[in-house]
């Protein structure tokens, strides 16, 4: 079954993206806890933090990355990058997402 964030990047379901490339996009959180709030998704459905493989190293690391730009780009003097991790870590959507949550 395709996760909620495959369905958004497929284009099944609309979202706000504000980045795409060929290994993650972004897209504006719908609920958002910060004046900016967008969530940094891979298009490789990982579950979460706990199902990641060595494999997936750079993977997260272009995560990362590309949260910089894009809090660069959208001019933040302040952010936060954030994992949930599991139902008791806070986490809704089974399908790997870094918060990027801007404050200018
Ligand atoms: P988490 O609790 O870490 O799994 O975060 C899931 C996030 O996805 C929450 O901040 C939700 O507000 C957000 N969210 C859920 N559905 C959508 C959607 N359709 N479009 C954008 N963001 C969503």
């Amino acid at each position: 079954m395709k996760t909620l964030f495959t369905k958004i990047i497929e284009g099944e379901i609309p979202a706000d993206f504000v980045y795409k490339d060929e290994h993650c996009v972004a897209i504006k959180d719908i609920n958002p806890k910060a004046p900016s709030h967008f969530l940094v998704i891979p298009r490789k459905p990982i579950p979460s933090i706990i199902e990641l493989e060595e494999q997936d190293k750079e993977l997260v690391a272009h995560l990362i990355f590309t949260a910089q730009k894009l809090a660069q780009e959208h001019a933040f003097e302040g952010y936060k990058l954030q994992f949930n991790v599991g139902k008791k870590g806070g986490q809704e959507v089974f399908h790997l997402h870094l918060h990027l949550l801007g404050w200018k």
